[in-house]
């Protein structure tokens, strides 16, 4: 009897996929149903990151990132650069990129995205470095700096595969839809400002500032809008 349950057992590791497994079907079964569940929550966890709305033109080539012995210049503060654009030299980082990016939201400032990143999406705090007010939630052209460009802690704007985008690249977010409408000229007249300095701080080059849905290996979205004007954008740049 106790022969005949052993052959049983045997036989039923012997039929699973044809192929002979050092355990029954039953584990089998019970090791797939977790396989799924597992990768399931990578999924989910995955589409935490910032909005995917369709897709679009695949990711621009980027050349590879600069490497050098590169230090931060020293930078007074101005009028033209505000204390709290010049990171602690203790915690700054040289960085290789600027994303563009629009909320997709008609009013906002980085309170409020502070919040919604926190409750909707359980990130630490906003996910950008630097929040552009359209005269909603902050004032029109108001560069907001958020703690996460204090701190120079990686950004939570834009997924790759191996993160370079948010790691080496400064996030810099303007409130409004730009599927609607364009941004505002001091909008625009603050980004290229900012830009300009941060360009010049870190020595990025036009070819590694790019839109969030241009950006190399990102998640397909048409962010910042297909009304945001990059190419007069890049033409107003003087790095
Ligand atoms: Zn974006």
């Amino acid at each position: 009897m106790i022969h005949k349950c052993k052959m049983s057992i045997i036989r039923k590791k012997e039929t699973v996929l044809g192929r002979k497994f050092p355990f029954s079907s039953e584990v089998f079964f019970i090791f797939a149903c977790f396989s799924v569940f597992f990768f399931n929550g990578c999924q989910s966890t995955r589409d935490n990151y910032p909005v995917i709305v369709h897709p679009s033109s695949p990711g621009q080539q980027l050349p590879p990132e600069i490497s050098s012995d590169w230090k931060p210049p020293e930078v007074e503060s101005s009028s033209d650069v505000p204390w709290g654009w010049i990171p602690p030299k203790s915690v700054e980082k040289n960085w290789t990129a600027i994303i563009v990016h629009h909320s997709a939201t008609e009013t906002g400032n980085m309170a409020k995205f502070h919040k919604s990143h926190i409750e909707e999406h359980g990130w630490d705090g906003v996910g950008y470095d630097f929040v552009i007010g359209n005269g909603t939630d902050s004032g029109d052209g108001e560069i907001e700096v958020t703690y996460r460009w204090r701190d120079q802690k990686t950004g939570a704007h834009c997924w790759t595969p191996d993160n370079w985008a948010n790691t080496d690249g400064i996030g810099i977010c303007l409130v409004g839809n730009f599927n609607n409408r364009k941004p505002t000229k001091r909008q625009m007249d603050s980004l290229v400002k900012l830009t300009d300095f941060l360009q010049k701080r870190y020595r990025i080059p036009q070819s590694r500032i790019t839109g969030h849905g241009e950006t190399r290996d990102a998640h397909a979205t048409d962010c910042p809008g297909r009304l945001f004007p990059m190419s007069s954008f890049k033409s107003m740049l003087n790095f």
